[in-house]
């Protein structure tokens, strides 16, 4: 698939699953806006190798998409750099666990701006370029937890289950404008993040990390094997196809079986 004369956003790739759709979206031929958070001279070095590598232009806009403003100038400098927005991918997420009763004010406000308000505010303003164009895909990263619920993560999955709801609602709107939006919903993938929460339980449980990950992190898991990035990246390109323009206001779970219980 080439995806040559396209242009992309990626919000939150500068790591995990956002770095992997970059890369797979600029190995297609599409030139793409990295945006995140991270060292100043890695994500130049990234940037660069990944120009060089792909061919594709590569830009970074350092907006946190926590905040309205920013996420409307990650947009316009997008246009302006590319000439358009053909392809925006939601992405950018962080979670906080907490007893709902004891969920501080400030996180749960902080998940729904980055996670669900953000999403909004991007799409707000990457619209009417696509609808112009009469060609547009619309990703927005969720998760299981935008299907089904965990204790202790009232504002993700709250954020999550809204991620649907907006995909759903833009979907329907655009239909008949070239456009679709569809929601990715991976189950535990190996990132950093969660790299992290493995060494951490098996620090907590006194467990060789293999069996924290197969007992006790991917329990409700079926394969009991990690979602790797490049699984995630696959499925984001191939909705970014032709092939792919009859799917839409979907919520496609890569989950190794988790939501089909
Ligand atoms: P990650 O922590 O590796 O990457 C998150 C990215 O978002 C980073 O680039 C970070 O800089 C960026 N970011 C965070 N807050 C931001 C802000 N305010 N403004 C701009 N950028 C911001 O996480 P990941 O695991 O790759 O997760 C990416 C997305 O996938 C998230 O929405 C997450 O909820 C979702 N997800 C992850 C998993 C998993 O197991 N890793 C599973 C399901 C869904």
């Amino acid at each position: 698939m080439t995806l040559k004369t396209k242009s992309a956003v990626v919000t939150g790739s500068t790591s995990g699953i956002g770095l992997a759709i970059a890369q797979a979206l600029a190995r297609a031929g599409a030139n793409v806006m990295l945006n995140g958070f991270g060292d100043p001279a890695d994500i130049e070095k990234f940037r660069a190798a990944l120009a060089a590598e792909s061919g594709s232009t590569i830009r970074f806009h350092g907006a946190d998409v926590g905040r309205a403003a920013e996420v409307a100038a990650l947009i316009s400098a997008a246009e302006t750099a590319f000439g358009g927005v053909d392809i925006l991918v939601n992405n950018a997420g962080f979670q906080f666990v907490a007893p709902v009763d004891e969920f501080p004010a400030d996180r749960w406000d902080a998940i729904q701006d980055v996670i669900l308000n953000s999403a909004f505010h991007a799409i707000r303003a990457a619209l009417p370029g696509m609808k112009r164009r009469n060609w547009g895909r619309i990703i927005n990263l969720v998760s299981a937890h935008g299907l089904v619920a965990s204790p202790f993560k009232s504002a993700y999955v709250a954020a999550k289950h809204g991620q649907i709801g907006l995909t759903k609602t833009v979907a329907l709107e655009v239909a008949q404008c070239g456009i679709t939006c569809n929601a990715i919903c991976p189950g535990y993938v190996r990132t950093a993040l969660v790299e992290g929460q493995i060494a951490a339980q098996a620090a907590a449980h006194g467990l060789p990390p293999e069996a924290v990950l197969r007992d006790v992190m991917l329990a409700a898991q079926p394969t009991r094997r990690l979602v790797e990035v490049e699984e995630v990246a696959a499925l984001a390109l191939f909705l970014c196809g032709d092939l792919a323009r009859s799917i839409t206001g979907a919520a496609l779970p890569i989950d190794g079986g988790w939501t089909a219980r």
